[in-house]
């Protein structure tokens, strides 16, 4: 059972590297795109924020000397070469995906739009937002909680390379424990970092919830759909 409508998918550049150290894993993004139709085929609308981090950073070693707006904005169109693969990948599968971008690049991508991305969603399509929030200084994830809020998404899914959000860091803890739940206040007041701390605002002020869960575990983007207990939830 599906426990929301509308979703908004918060991935790292780096979910599309697998165990690569540079660029786009081909059967990485495959194993993605079916976990992304499966939830599809259950009637929930899914837009997809894409990070840029496997390609290039604005705080990239790369990127050290150079100005930080332009290091930024070629983040920014790493994230549109993503986007692009992402979409091909779900050509491929036979799923329906447009990708829209905050930077005007016309030739390559239609740019962001809301109310299209809205009704591309309706008709069961699956929106990808590239290039972030068009802006430097910021990050996808300040892009998801942006997008998810513009979109009337009911949570955030954030996947990464931890299945949730923990007391300590697990590398290097231990005794660090998993949280099921946590609220914003309590993440805030324990100084755990769920997110940066814009998008973390942005989420908190909008009442958007966030679930943290892994990226490499099968099915944990299903289970986090279909309300069970996957990562780590963040309320209000
Ligand atoms: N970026 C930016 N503005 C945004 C989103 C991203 O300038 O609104 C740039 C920034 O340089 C960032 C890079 O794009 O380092 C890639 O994005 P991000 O680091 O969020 O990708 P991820 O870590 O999710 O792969």
């Amino acid at each position: 059972m599906a426990a929301y409508k509308r979703v908004l998918l918060k991935l790292s550049g780096e979910a599309l590297m697998g165990d690569d150290s540079y660029g786009i894993n081909r059967a990485t993004i495959e194993r993605m795109v079916s976990e992304v139709a499966e939830v599809a085929a259950l009637g929930i609308e899914l837009a997809i924020v894409i990070g840029g981090g496997n390609i290039f950073r604005g705080v990239a070693p790369g990127a050290t000397g150079m100005d930080r707006a332009t290091a930024d904005y070629m983040g920014m169109m790493a994230t549109v070469m993503n986007a692009l693969a992402l979409q091909d990948a779900f050509r491929r599968a036979g799923v329906t995906a447009r990708v829209q971008s905050a930077l005007n690049i016309e030739q390559v991508v239609e740019p962001y739009i809301r109310p299209k991305a809205i009704r591309y969603l309706e008709e069961g399509k699956v929106v990808i937002f590239a290039a972030g929030t068009g802006n430097p200084f910021f990050t996808t994830d300040t892009a998801a909680a942006l997008r998810g809020s513009e979109i009337g998404a009911e949570i955030v899914l954030k996947a990464t390379k931890v299945d949730g959000i923990y007391s300590a860091d697990p590398n290097k803890n231990p005794d660090a424990t998993r949280y099921e739940r946590i609220s914003f206040n309590e993440a805030i007041a324990k100084n755990l970092e769920v997110m940066d701390a814009t998008a973390f605002a942005l989420c908190r002020d909008q009442k958007l919830p966030i679930r943290v869960f892994s990226i490499n575990k099968p099915g944990a983007l299903y289970r986090a759909v279909t309300g069970d207990n996957e990562g780590t939830l963040v309320h209000m």
